[in-house]
This record gives structure tokens, sequence and C-alpha cells, in this order.
């Protein structure tokens, strides 16, 4: 069998997105609703989430796959402990060209030196508005914007940049804070993506009235700061790129609403407890934390990989209607994104 399989469309798999635990110190409405995801809500049980071993383990074989690209997400993968411990183990995979961490940067500044100095190469930060009373809504824990600040700061300071900047688009919510966002990342080397707020999981009570478009995203930035699109930085590149006329940098949106990129999806995702899926807006995965307590060795690992890979057939985003499906999804902070 092929070592680096294609799948059924003829993509090949290059990243894997790993989330080192379901829990969260945020309860971000489109994500994590905090009516839903209370005090009593059962996250997974330690025995049952991937050792950092385990996780080492299928990433390698996911990388004799093809993968080049590893990303650590969540939840919020800083409340995993010891996280410096896991880049350490993943870091020097050979054929690993990229490793980066996805991370809402609460518990970021204390954290960044320690991560880079373990081999993490960057980080993107989740931060969804820079007006106070709308940041502490979305996160629905009443953070304050400070520490996430403080976060990016540090992140910078030691070499863990270029930093991305991820802020999910809701109306009514926060997207009268958009351009404040592009104006204060304006002319630094921070790349703010804007996202359309996706249907991802089952509870975040998405309806497609509150997506604001990547038209409209960028006709509110582009009529304070003109804009002209800039193609691609590589094949599959998630975010679509627009320069400031100017030279004062760029923004990036990622439309997987209005205008979804699956013919070049590449991305497999690897859930706490080790079930690996094939889409974002898959319902279930395979069990590779079965195989892997069950004694495989690393070729069964790796083949099963490829068998799961080459019968891929996902593109969700493509047949997307304005209805949330009846049929269950994974949720995205269980996930990752
Ligand atoms: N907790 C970390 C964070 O927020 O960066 C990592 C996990 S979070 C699930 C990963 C990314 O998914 C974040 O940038 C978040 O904004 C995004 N996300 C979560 N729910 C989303 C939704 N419904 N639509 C679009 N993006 C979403
Ligand atoms: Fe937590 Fe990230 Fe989901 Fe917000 S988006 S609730 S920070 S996992
Ligand atoms: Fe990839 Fe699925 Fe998203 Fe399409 S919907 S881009 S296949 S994760």
């Amino acid at each position: 069998m092929n070592a680096a399989p294609k799948d059924q469309l003829g993509r090949p798999m290059r990243d894997l997105r790993i989330s080192v635990t379901d829990r969260c110190n945020f309860r971000c409405s489109y994500c994590m609703p905090a009516e839903i995801f209370g005090e009593s809500y059962k996250f997974l049980p330690k025995p049952d989430i991937l050792t950092f071993e385990e996780i080492e383990r299928i990433a390698r074989a996911a990388v004799r796959c093809g993968v080049t690209k590893l990303r650590l997400t969540g939840g919020e993968p800083l409340l995993r402990t010891d996280l410096a411990r896991l880049i350490e183990r993943l870091a020097p995979i050979e054929g690993v060209k990229d490793l980066s961490l996805t991370t809402n940067a609460y518990l970021l500044a204390g954290l960044a030196g320690s991560l880079k100095d373990a081999g993490l190469q960057r980080v993107t930060v989740s931060l969804d508005s820079l007006d106070e009373p709308t940041f502490k809504t979305m996160n629905g824990r009443r953070a304050g914007l400070a520490p996430v600040l403080a976060g990016i700061e540090a992140a910078e300071r030691v070499g863990l940049s270029p930093v991305k900047i991820n802020c999910v688009v809701k109306r009514g919510v926060n997207d009268h804070t958009i351009v404040d966002l592009a104006r204060h990342f304006r002319g630094t080397d921070t790349i703010v993506r804007f996202i359309e707020f996706m249907d991802v999981g089952n509870l975040n009570g998405w309806r497609l009235d509150d997506v604001v478009s990547q038209k409209e995203i960028l006709a509110s930035i582009g009529a304070e700061f003109p804009l002209i699109p800039v193609p691609p930085n590589y094949a599959g590149e998630v975010a679509t790129r627009h320069r400031y006329t100017d030279g004062k940098g760029e923004i990036g949106v990622i439309a997987s609403v209005t205008k979804p990129f699956c013919g070049a999806c590449s991305r497999a995702r690897l859930s706490p407890e080790g079930k690996l899926v094939t889409c974002l807006f898959a319902s279930d995965g395979f069990d590779m934390r079965a195989l892997v307590r069950d004694g495989k060795t690393d070729d069964e690992l790796t083949q099963a990989i490829q068998k799961l890979w080459g019968a891929r057939v996902d593109r969700y985003s493509e047949q997307r209607t304005g209805q949330t499906p009846g049929t269950r999804k994974l949720e995205m902070y269980h996930l990752g994104g």
C-alpha cells in the first residue's frame, strides 16, 4: 500500500490536529455554551485520554502517511499538564516541518518560554474582540483581555511567531468590533484571520443568519483600510489573503460557510481519547486508542491510518444547507479547530 495515501477525491493527508483535552477555561458561546457546559458537565475521565506516549505513536504513524504539520489544540491545550513534555516528543519527529498550537492564550504568558524551549514553532491565538465588554461576553467566563494580550506579547518575545489571531465573527455579537481588531494589528507582523461562524457540533444554536460572510467582513474593513486580494502562500491554504494597499500588512478570512475549501482539505484530527477523524463535521472517528492499547505494531497503526484516509470522501462544507442537519456531529471543543 502507498505509504502516503490519497483519499477518494485525490487529497493527501498533510496536517494532523491533535486535541489534547476536552476541557476549557472559557465558555465561548459558539463552541461550549456556558448554559450547557456548567459545573456538573462530565468531561472525559483521565484514563480515557491518550497519554503523551500514545499521542506520539499515533503522530509518528500519521507522519509515515504523509503528515508534515502538527497542531496542538483542544479544548484549551494549555490546561493539559506538562504540555511542554508532549512538544519535546513531537518536535524531533523526522518529517514534521511545522509544529504549532491554537490557544485562547489566557495562560500563555507564563508558558510561552517553556513551550518554545520544548520545540514549539508558533502559536495561533483566538481573540474575538478588543472591546472588553464584548470579549467578556463572548468568552462566557467574563475573563478580561489583559492576560490574553500579555500572552500574545510573550509569544512574540520568545519567537513563537509569526503569531496569528483567530477571530470568530458572530452577527450582532462582535461584528461591530472587527475593524478595531484589524486596526490594532495593522502595521505589525501579526496576521488577524476572521472566521465565519460555523455549524460545528450540535450545541451552539447555529443559524445561517448569524454568519457574517467573508464579503461583509471585507467590505467593513476595506471601507476603512482598502484591501486587495493576494494569492495563497501554498495550495490548500484555508484562509484567503487580503493585503492593505498602503503596505501595512494583511488579513485573512476563513470562509468555510460561504466559500468552502473541501477540495484541498488535507486535515485529519485526533480527539483526546484517540479517535482519528477525517472531517471537522464528522459524527464519529476511528478508534486508534483501541489499536494502541491492544499492542498493535507501528506498521499496523500506519496501515490503519492508510486505510481510513484512503476511503475518505468528506466534503461537508460543500454540501451544507442553511439548516444544521439532524445527524449528530462531534463537538469543536472536543475535536479542536
Ligand atoms: N481553545 C483553543 C482556542 O480557542 O484557540 C483551541 C480550541 S478552539 C475549538 C479552536 C478554534 O476553533 C478557535 O480559534 C475557535 O475560535 C474556533 N471555533 C470554535 N467554534 C467555532 C465555530 N462555531 N465557528 C468557527 N470557529 C470556531
Ligand atoms: Fe474554549 Fe477554544 Fe472553545 Fe473558546 S473556542 S470554548 S477557548 S475550546
Ligand atoms: Fe475538510 Fe470537512 Fe472542513 Fe471540508 S468540511 S474543509 S472536508 S474538514
